[in-house]
């Protein structure tokens, strides 16, 4: 599932091919309009001005002050080639360089749609997210009065993208992992000293993952078609019963509100 750095992979490679380019029609092939793909008639002969993220989301604002939203929930590829099946949303754009976007999505968990420029208010996810992990905004003050708000374990609270926005379920794995805490524990119990860490580890994580193109675990690839390689430097998820990198105990895999949850049992003990 594409998590902040992927998506971000993704933002990056549509930014110079999208900006300044005019859609000359957006046509939903084999989606129903509705909550997911809705509006998109109205993006035809407004121009891209830019090609934003927040979280996991794609904000593209337009010249007539609507924003195209894309979402590529589980297994959502943007390409300029037609992928032949799956095709949910087809752009065509003025001249130059591959005139046509596919967004393709084989489970359909993902979104196009448009909206008035910054109206979120049909996108719970996107209204109430929090900081975005690589900027100031998220900082250890900040961090530890969103972790009091909540008795939720911490995993599931970065999930929600309340605290913090864009840490989904390989990256929450790795960050809690590198900071040593369990992932069971309630979000206003984590350890006052290891707040900081957190912070910390969320940020490396994002940051060297995004260095890497992201994590491929299945369906996700670049625009370019390539593979993220920061699965190669995954030191607790998908590790199940391995050595743990800094201890060597095994990796022990649980389930955590509905998600596979990897971590060390000895180096992530549950503060009680
Ligand atoms: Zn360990």
């Amino acid at each position: 599932m594409p998590e902040l750095p992927e998506v971000e992979t993704v933002r990056r490679e549509l930014e110079p091919w999208l900006t300044g380019r005019t859609i000359l029609k957006a046509e939903r092939v084999d989606a129903p309009e509705g909550s997911k793909y809705s509006g998109l008639e109205l993006a035809s002969g407004q121009t891209i001005k830019t090609v934003n993220r927040r979280g996991k989301f794609l904000l593209l604002p337009l010249s007539h002050g609507d924003e195209l939203i894309i979402h590529l929930g589980m297994t959502g590829v943007i390409s300029p080639k037609d992928p032949g099946k799956h095709v949910r949303v087809k752009l065509s754009l003025s001249e130059g360089e591959n005139p046509f976007l596919f967004f393709q999505d084989t489970r359909r968990f993902g979104r196009f749609l448009l909206v008035k420029a910054g109206n979120y208010s049909d996108l719970p996810t996107l209204f109430s997210m929090g900081p975005e992990p690589l900027s100031d905004d998220f900082n250890p003050g900040q961090f530890k009065a969103a972790l009091q708000k909540s008795a939720m374990p911490i995993k599931p609270y970065l999930l929600s993208q309340k605290p913090v926005s864009g840490v989904g379920n390989i990256y929450a794995d790795e960050a809690l992992w590198a900071s040593k805490v369990h992932p069971l524990t309630p979000a206003k119990k984590v350890a006052k000293r290891q707040i900081p860490l957190l912070v910390q580890m969320i940020k490396d994580v994002l940051a060297a993952s995004i260095e890497a193109q992201g994590t491929t675990l299945n369906d996700y690839r670049t625009v370019n078609g390539e593979v993220g390689a920061y699965i190669n430097e995954l030191k607790a998820y998908g590790h199940k019963e391995e050595p743990c990198p800094r201890c060597g105990t095994a990796i022990s895999k649980i389930v955590v509100a509905g998600r596979g949850t990897h971590f060390c049992p000895k180096c992530q003990k549950q503060s009680s």
